[in-house]
Formats: C-alpha cells, structure tokens, sequence
C-alpha cells in the first residue's frame, strides 16, 4: 500500500471534520454572553457534599475500569498472546475474526467485573439504581452484543478488503466504515435501543397535547412522544431524540413522566426538539462517519509499521490475528479522541438549551427544573478537568443555569 497516499487522506479527512464541526456547531452558542459559572449560588452545601461524595466513591472504581481495559487490550493487542489466541479459534477466517472478536472483548470485560460490580453498588447505595443482579447480569451480556456485532462486522470487511486489494484497502475500508456509522445510526433506535427498553407511546392528556401543540409551534412535526421504562433500572430523569430520517423518535424516561410537573416535562422537550431542529444526530452521525474513515486511514499507516507486527505476531491486515492489535488501537483512539467528542457535544447540547429557552421564553422553570435535574441525577457540579474531558458529554448544571440567566438577561 501507498504510506503517503493513507497519510494524505487522513489529513485531509482531518481537515474536512474539523471544518465540518466549525460550519455545523457553534463555537459559541451565545456570542457576546460571559455566563458567571457559580454552583454555589443554585446549590446547597449538602446537594454540593452529597454529589461529591457519590463521585469521590465511584470515580475510583471507573478510571480503574478504564484503566484495567486499556491495560488489558494492549497486552492482548502488542504481545504474541492475542494472536495465538486467535490463532487457535476454528471456524476459518470468518470465525476467527468473529470469535477473536468476542473473545477478546469477554476478557476485557470479565477482567473488568470486579469493578463494575464496584460502580454499580455505589449507584444502589445512592438511590440511583432500581435494578437487580439478575437485569444488571442481563444487561452487561446485552453491551458485549452491541460492542462484538458491529465491531466484527466492520474487522470482517476490512480484512476482506485487505485479502484482495492489497493496495488499496485502506481507502475502501474508510468508504465501509463510514457507511457502517451512517447505517448504525439510522438503525440504531429500532435494533439496539429495544433490547434495553421497552416503549410505549405517551398516554392521552393534556401533557400530550400540549407536547404535540409545542412541536407543531416549533415547526418540528411529532408524531408520537415516547415514554421509555427506565424506572426497571434507574431513578435518573432522562429524554434524548435518536436516529433521523424514518427511525427518528423521541423519548422520555417515565422517571420524568412520574416525576416532573408538566412544565419541566415541556421544557426538557423543548430542548429535544432543538436536537430534532437542527438534525443533530445526523450532525453526530455525519462528524463520527468522518471521523471513522480518518481512523481507518490512520490504522492502515499504523498496521504497514513492520515491527509493530512483528510484535503482535500478525503478518499483515489481511491476517486474522491482527484483530487484538486492531481492537487496542481503536481502544487507545478512543480515549484520545473522547476530549473532542465532548467538546462538540457539550455546544450542541448548549444550543438545544438555548432553543428550549427561546420556544418556552421561561428561564426560570429551566433553572429550577435543571437544579431538580442535577441534584436527582447526582450530576458532576463542578467536574474537575480530567473528567469533565473525558466523561461530561451535556455542560454541567451550573453551566446550563448561567448559560440561562446570561440568555434572561439579553431578552428586551
Ligand atoms: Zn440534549
């Protein structure tokens, strides 16, 4: 294969995401604005303490996880013990890339349970679990699925590819991928979402109508709002819009439903129709199928270093014994990539506030129900760099209030 073609193509795929993210997200959701940030002024000292001490329990247990996966995936991904694995597995090569895949991803998370076990029992000790074992055991089994399918599905193509176009592989992988990242999306809420909740649509009654006449006034036409039963394994307040096109839906948690008062209801909507506005998971989908095919570029540079071969005991991207190396590469992109992925959902995030803030004209239900949100939830206050990187996909409750009261303060 051609080293400088692959590096050319995943710079200029580089550049192209990152402009795309500059013309599709704003930088500033609120030029002009200086929102005062200050938890302490929408906060009790004992909300303050409480949610500190839920982190201080479980963000050991999580970097530890982490950590232990990383660890874990490298050993298997630069040492010849992945690739005899893999080697051993029947099947030809479609089962080993299949079963490799699996195998890899059960010991990592096998390694890993101690600790999970760990987080989940500081969720139950602060009230935020309703599961049992047996769901929780169900559910864990369910998330090896959804990491093992696509993940094989993707390694099977790209080893395909590598087998008879030796040369050119790389670029028909990226195409693949991104294809693969566009379809996962789109399938997403009728494939995945359904093996972990079940839904049904929002009953009859003035908190469906007034939904309905909210997108009708938005210009956002809903069909249906659906109400996820998340109180079998949580009591956190929830909604998200997923997929686009025909598979686009959205949905509230019924913990919000049973909970909130109608306008809180409306409000959280209100900035889910902002998502819905402005197609933000196919903004999402279209920035990750970018960002996919520039990976896929940078791991074909990556794969055609010899001595790193050498060292995983594979021959090349066309052997089935590379797929441990392959999955700890994509491991270590994927925290290095998280900080970016992050930074972009937080603006999209702070845009859909804005909207709800604009179609609700009421900053002060959105300031009492995100102070309601944040101290049910056990939100992150005042997160410290390192996780608010890594893990803070929405700003924190402090930032989403400020973000609210500079907006107040504009309005004539
Ligand atoms: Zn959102």
């Amino acid at each position: 294969m051609s080293r400088r073609a692959a590096a050319l193509a995943a710079v200029v795929l580089l550049l192209v995401l990152v402009a795309a993210a500059l013309v599709l997200v704003p930088v500033d959701v609120l030029p002009g604005a200086h929102p005062v940030v200050d938890a302490g002024r929408d906060f009790t000292p004992a909300q303050l303490a409480r949610e500190q001490e839920f982190h201080r329990a479980l963000r050991p247990s999580a970097y530890a996880s982490l950590v232990l996966g990383l660890v874990v995936a490298g050993v298997l991904g630069v040492t010849r013990l992945g690739s005899r694995l893999v080697g051993r597995l029947p099947g030809g090569r479609t089962g080993q890339v299949v079963l490799g895949v699996l195998a890899v991803t059960l010991i990592g998370r096998l390694l890993t349970l101690p600790l999970d076990v760990r987080s989940e029992l500081v969720l139950r000790e602060y009230g935020l679990s309703t599961q049992t074992w047996g769901s929780w055991a169900l559910d864990a089994g369910k998330a090896v699925l959804v990491a093992v399918v696509p993940a094989a599905l993707a390694l099977l193509a790209v080893l395909a590819l590598a087998r008879r176009l030796p040369r050119t592989w790389w670029a028909w992988s990226a195409g693949a991928l991104a294809a693969l990242v566009v379809l996962g999306s789109f399938a997403y809420p009728v494939v995945v979402e359904p093996l972990f909740h079940s839904f049904r649509p929002l009953a009859a009654g003035p908190l469906r109508t007034d939904l309905l006449a909210l997108a009708q006034e938005d210009g956002v036409p809903v069909r249906d709002v659906l109400v996820a039963d998340a109180s079998r394994r949580t009591t956190a307040l929830n909604a998200y819009v997923s997929g686009f096109g025909s598979t686009r839906r959205l949905v509230v948690y019924d913990t919000l439903v049973q909970t909130a008062s109608p306008q809180e209801v409306e409000l959280v909507v209100a900035h889910e129709l902002g998502h819905a506005e402005r197609d933000d998971v196919l903004v999402g989908t279209a920035l990750g199928a970018l960002g996919g095919a520039a990976a896929v570029c940078v791991l074909a540079l990556v794969l055609s270093w010899p001595a790193l071969l050498a060292r995983s005991g594979a021959t090349g991207p066309d052997d089935p014994r590379v797929v441990p190396l392959v999955l700890a590469l994509v491991a270590v992109g994927t925290l290095l990539a998280a900080p970016a992925v992050n930074l972009v959902s937080r603006r999209i995030e702070a845009r859909a506030d804005l909207h709800s803030l604009q179609l609700t004209g009421d900053a002060d239900t959105f300031i009492r129900s995100e102070q309601r949100l944040a101290v049910q939830n056990l939100s992150d206050l005042e997160p410290a760099p390192l996780a608010y990187a890594l893990f803070s996909t929405h700003p924190s409750g402090p930032e989403r209030i400020a973000l609210a009261r500079s907006w107040a303060a504009a309005q004539p």
